[in-house]
């Protein structure tokens, strides 16, 4: 289920992330996430669940690469409402403007990798590289991962129907909709809109 290695935190060391995560620091939402191995879950660092234990965690620099490693997204904090590909060390220009075009659907319905790629000013498989190196996730994991999130907020704290939900958030279809939030959240969408939305503060 779980990847053997995790992938490296935009430079932070473990002490660093360990320290933030016990005071619940803000500045680091969005800058990574705490994969919990005996739940399965991952949280932001500012999750209010109590805190589990040093030896039971792993860090990971986004919430797609906490989905890749098999985790599943915390029903309290909800990762989807931490900054989405915060900047961080100022050294990631190009990831964070792939990160803004994904956010605004470049690769939904017919975006590709390439043609985002090409708006970045460079080739697919080195923005699939830079996105390994700074968010331990592939482009299209990340749009995924985004879609689920926007659909999340909808889910949350709208009462839209599914179709629509599904449809706005960029999903290909109503079905597939339904499948990836059942294997992200282990619940359908109806399922998780009866649960009262949280919020983190
Ligand atoms: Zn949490």
């Amino acid at each position: 289920m779980h990847a053997p290695v995790a992938p490296a935190v935009h430079g932070l060391d473990f002490e660093t992330m360990n320290a933030a995560r016990f005071v619940r620091d803000a500045t680091y939402d969005g800058v990574f996430f705490i994969a919990v191995k005996t739940t399965g879950i991952y949280c932001r660092p500012v999750c209010r669940v109590r805190q589990p234990l040093t030896r039971n965690i792993s860090f990971y620099p986004s919430a797609a690469a906490c989905e890749k490693a098999g985790y599943r997204p915390c029903l309290k904090c909800r990762p989807e409402s931490a900054p989405f590909c915060p900047a961080w060390n100022g050294t990631r220009t190009t990831v964070e403007r792939a990160c803004r075009l994904i956010d605004d659907g470049a690769l939904d319905g017919d975006g590709t990798v390439e043609a985002l790629a090409s708006r970045c000013g460079v080739g697919a498989r080195h923005l699939a590289r830079l996105f390994q190196q700074h968010l331990g996730a592939s482009p299209v994991a990340v749009a995924q991962t985004r879609r689920v999130q926007r659909a999340m907020k909808m889910i949350a704290h709208t009462q839209m129907p599914m179709t629509d939900i599904a449809h706005q958030a960029g999903f290909a279809s109503l079905r597939r909709f339904n499948e990836v939030i059942a294997a992200r959240y282990g619940r359908s969408p109806t399922a998780l809109r009866k649960l009262r939305p949280h919020s983190v503060t």
